[in-house]
C-alpha cells in the first residue's frame, strides 16, 4: 500500500477535476491511500492537506476548474522552499507526488524529483504545447468554447457587414488560435509562431469582402498582438475598420468537453500505477491513442510546436 500526493497547478483547465477524480479512485481501487495538497506547490510547502476518499471526489467529473484549488506560487522557484516541500513529504510519508499542470508546474517537479521526491506529471492546461502528448487535458474545451463564441460573432458580423478580430489566449504558442480559427472558418488566423504581414492581411480581408463575403474573422493568439493593436495597425495603414473582442478566462471555464474528461481520466488512472510501480521524473501522455510515459527533463525541453498544415490548411479553405 501506498501513500500517494496529488495537486493542481499554474491555470485551471476543464478536466483537472476529472483527472484528479481518476487519481484517487484508481488510487484506492488498487488498495492504496490518497492526499490532496491544496492550491498548488503551496498547499505542499504550507502542509495543507487533506485525505481524499471516494466520496471526495463525488460529482465533479463534469465540472470545470479544480476542487483542490490552484495557485501561482512564484516562491517556489527557491531552492530552500522546494528543499521544505521535500521535507514533508518525507514527514508524510509520501511514496510520490502526482502534479496535475503546464509546463510551469513540471519545472516545479523537475526540481522537486532532483530533491528525491518521486514525481509524476500529467498535463493539464488549456495551452496544448506540451512535449509527449498530441492533446493536453482542458486544450479541447477550450477549442470547443472558443469556436462557440466564433459562431455567435459571425452572426453579428454576417448580420452588420462587419470585420471583428477575435483575441484568443497563447502567449508563446497558437495552438487555440489555429485549431478553433479552422474550425470557425476565420478569414486569418495570426499566431505567434508563423509571421504575417499586415499589408497582405488588409488585402486578403478586402479582397473577401469584395468577392462578397459578409464577415470577416480574424483570430489572433494573444502573443502576437492585441486585437486592439492590431485594429489599430490596420486603420492606420488602409483606413480598414475592425471590431475586436478579447475573450479572456472565458476560454478557461465550463464543463469539458468528452475528449478531456476521457483523456483525464485515462491519464489519471496511469499515473497511480505508475508512480505505485516505482516509476518518478515522468509526464503521462497519449500519443496516437496509446498512453505513453516521456521523461520530464525531455518534456521541459522545448515546447511542442503547432502543425503548419493546419494552419495552411485554413488558409486554403477560406477563399
Ligand atoms: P503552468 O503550470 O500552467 O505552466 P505556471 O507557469 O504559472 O503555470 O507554473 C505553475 C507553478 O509552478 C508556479 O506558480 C510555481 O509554483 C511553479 N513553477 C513555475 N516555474 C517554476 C520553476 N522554474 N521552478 C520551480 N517551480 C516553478
Amino acid at each position: 500500500m501506498k501513500r500517494i500526493g496529488v495537486l493542481t497547478s499554474g491555470g485551471d483547465a476543464p478536466g483537472m477535476n476529472a483527472s484528479l477524480r481518476a487519481v484517487v479512485r484508481m488510487s484506492i481501487h488498487r488498495g492504496h491511500r490518497v492526499f490532496a495538497f491544496y492550491n498548488g506547490y503551496k498547499g505542499l510547502v504550507e502542509n495543507d492537506s487533506a485525505e481524499m476518499y471516494n466520496r471526495s471526489v463525488g460529482d465533479i467529473l463534469t465540472r470545470g476548474g479544480t476542487i483542490i484549488g490552484t495557485t501561482r506560487y512564484p516562491a517556489f522557484q527557491d531552492p530552500e522552499i522546494i528543499k521544505k516541500a521535500a521535507r514533508h513529504m518525507n514527514l508524510l510519508d509520501m511514496d510520490g507526488l502526482i502534479i496535475i499542470g503546464g509546463d510551469g508546474s513540471f519545472r516545479g517537479a523537475s526540481d522537486l524529483s532532483d530533491h528525491g521526491v518521486p514525481v509524476i506529471g500529467l498535463p493539464g492546461t488549456i495551452d496544448n504545447d506540451i512535449t509527449g502528448t498530441d492533446y493536453t487535458i482542458g486544450y479541447d474545451t477550450a477549442v470547443d468554447t472558443v469556436l462557440d463564441c466564433i459562431k455567435k460573432l459571425r452572426d453579428t458580423a454576417s448580420s452588420h457587414g462587419r470585420t471583428i478580430i477575435i483575441e484568443v489566449m497563447g502567449r508563446h504558442s497558437g495552438w487555440i488560435a489555429m485549431r478553433s480559427g479552422l474550425a470557425g472558418g476565420a478569414e486569418a488566423i495570426l499566431v505567434p509562431e508563423i509571421p504575417f504581414d499586415l499589408e497582405d492581411l488588409c488585402h486578403t480581408l478586402e479582397s473577401g469582402i469584395a468577392r462578397g463575403k459578409k464577415h470577416s474573422l480574424v483570430v489572433v493568439a494573444e502573443g502576437v498582438m492585441s486585437a486592439s493593436e492590431l485594429a489599430h495597425m490596420m486603420k492606420d495603414l488602409v483606413g480598414f475598420v475592425a471590431n475586436t473582442v478579447v475573450l479572456g478566462y472565458v476560454q478557461r471555464g465550463g464543463s469539458p468537453t468528452a475528449n478531456d474528461i476521457i483523456l483525464a481520466s485515462r491519464l489519471g488512472a496511469r499515473a497511480v500505477d505508475e508512480i505505485a510501480g516505482g516509476n518518478s521524473g515522468i509526464m503521462i501522455g497519449e500519443v496516437k491513442g496509446d498512453i505513453v510515459t516521456t521523461p520530464l527533463k525531455e518534456v521541459l525541453a522545448e515546447k511542442k510546436l503547432i502543425d503548419p498544415t493546419i494552419f495552411h490548411l485554413a488558409e486554403e479553405l477560406v477563399h
